[in-house]
């Protein structure tokens, strides 16, 4: 590894180490600190499950109703 590419990779990793910057204003469809959005829950099943989850494509999802284990009867 060449000394250029070690250099590009320490100011690679200072970027990942900064913290993100504010967004602008109109940036987003709702302007919402993430300390102030609410948790996850799973939105699967009939009545809806609401466990605590974790994002997927498929939406939010526990572990019981993730997209890899769960199958619909
Ligand atoms: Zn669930």
């Amino acid at each position: 590894m060449s000394a250029r590419t070690r250099a590009r990779l320490a100011a690679a990793r200072a970027l990942l180490d900064a913290p993100p910057p504010e967004p602008l204003p109109g940036q987003a469809a709702l302007d919402v600190p993430i300390a102030d959005r609410p948790p996850l829950t799973c939105d699967t099943g009939n009545p809806v499950c609401g466990a605590p989850a974790r994002p997927y494509a498929a939406g939010p999802r526990c572990d019981r109703h993730r997209p890899s284990t769960y199958r619909p009867q």
